[in-house]
């Protein structure tokens, strides 16, 4: 592993890593952004040629152990190799996956060799797409509701039940899903988790408009669908605790981290090009001016705080359940600011298609109401503070105190 003690060598490493960035990332890439994985457009030319070098680098993953396809650096550099890429405007290729994100760090967690080997590689280099099939009908919050069920065929699992939310599943190969293994245990002791081959007979994924205009997340059928056994991750009937720690690495990805390429306009310069300013050049609004103040107050905060809890944990890059905090302010933060650029835009905040609205107006009013979904996606804002509540100050259970 590339470690990095003290600043001397963090600057060694960044000097290399800006002469490795210098010769391989094409200009033509500098400030855009990736392509979500599942958004079913795979990249083509420079981008593509970007995404290799990186894959081959294993610097997508940088912190995964190099056996498993990752670039092998201790958190400290990967955090030194982010910011020198921000510097220029480079995007991680291999980032927008939830093989990245969440699923490769609980087989890292959670998986014996073998699944490593064998998941972990084609992850890092962005061929595999992954999705999650945690949600169903009947268990969304209270996810240990789930009724979803694996049957014991002697050589394999067979699967049938419905998920539903499962973001990306029309163009996954594999599915990290929850399912019932024991329906005679208590209900959080009966579950596992079995990763499952999407490309077979017995998995329909149906696609779901969202209202932000895109249709990223499905319903998904199993009907005695197969799953090898030893696509068991974790132990048998110990998929909560299995699927909880995805869920962590989740909102871990969740916490708006602010150094990337493409950080969207200050809201100072949103504010200059639509509203009104005074002889002073201030926004005349001074009701506007404040709550505009007091958001890029929060938005300081949040990123000072995110950096103070890197600079905190150093070498140790697992999530805890502090995440939850994070994850609950970045979407607070992330809301607000929308709502706020829609109404300093006017009129030019209404614009959901056609001629008389800039491109950069439709993606702003699109992005707004798909960010809706984001204090819901990944365990909602409510339950996010019973979980600060309950795991980080120890407070009783609501139910417990009646
Ligand atoms: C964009 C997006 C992507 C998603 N992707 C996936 C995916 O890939 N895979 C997957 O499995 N799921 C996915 N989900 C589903 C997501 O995990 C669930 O929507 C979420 O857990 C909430 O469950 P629910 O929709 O059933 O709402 P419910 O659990 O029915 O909640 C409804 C409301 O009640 C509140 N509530 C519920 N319980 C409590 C409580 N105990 N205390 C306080 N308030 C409570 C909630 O906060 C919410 O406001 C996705 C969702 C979204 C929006």
């Amino acid at each position: 592993m590339t470690e990095v003690n003290d600043d001397a060598e963090l600057e060694a490493f960044r000097a290399e890593a800006r002469a490795w960035l210098e010769a391989n990332f094409p200009p033509s890439q500098k400030g855009r952004p990736t392509e979500l994985q599942y958004s079913g457009s795979p990249p083509q030319g420079d981008a593509l040629l970007w995404k290799q070098r990186m894959a081959e680098k294993g610097w997508g993953v940088p912190t995964w152990p190099k056996e498993y396809g990752g670039g092998g650096l201790s958190a400290r550099a990967a955090r030194g190799l982010q910011e020198e890429m921000a510097r220029i405007g480079a995007s991680n290729p291999i980032y927008i996956s939830l093989g990245v994100t969440m699923v490769g760090p609980t087989v890292l967690d959670y998986g014996t060799h073998e699944q490593k080997l064998r998941h972990l590689p084609p992850i890092a280099r962005g061929e595999i797409v992954w999705c999650l099939g945690y949600s169903e009908p009947g268990a969304g919050s209270d996810l240990a509701s789930l009724q979803t069920r694996a049957l014991d065929k002697g050589d394999h699992w067979e699967i049938s039940g419905q998920k539903v939310w499962t973001s990306g599943a029309n163009h996954a190969d594999w599915c990290g899903v929850l399912v019932r293994t024991d329906p005679a245990a208590r209900k959080h002791e009966g579950i596992s988790f079995i990763m499952t081959d999407m490309r077979q007979p017995g998995v329909e994924a149906r696609p779901i408009e969202m209202i932000g205009g895109a249709s990223s997340f499905c319903e998904v059928f199993f009907s005695e669908a197969r799953a090898a056994k030893d696509d068991l991750l974790g132990p048998l009937n110990g998929g909560w605790t299995v699927g909880k720690r995805l869920l962590q690495h989740e909102r871990a990805s969740q916490t708006g981290d602010p150094v990337s390429a493409r950080q969207p306009d200050p809201l100072q310069d949103v504010a200059k090009r639509y509203v009104e300013l005074d002889e002073q050049g201030r926004i005349a609004d001074a009701d506007l001016r404040t709550r505009l103040t007091r958001q890029l107050m929060h938005e300081k905060a949040h990123a000072l705080t995110i950096a103070r809890a890197h600079a905190e944990s150093r070498g140790n890059a697992s999530p805890s359940n502090a995440v939850s905090m994070l994850k609950a302010s970045s979407t607070l933060i992330a809301q607000t600011r929308a709502e706020l650029t829609v109404e300093m835009m006017g009129s030019s905040g209404l614009g959901w298609a056609g001629d008389g609205f800039s491109r950069d107006e439709i993606v702003t009013v699109r992005g707004w109401l798909g960010g809706k979904a984001i204090s819901i996606a990944g365990g909602s804002y409510e339950v996010q503070h019973n979980i600060i509540a309950k795991r980080i100050l120890n407070l009783p259970d609501a139910a417990s105190t009646s």
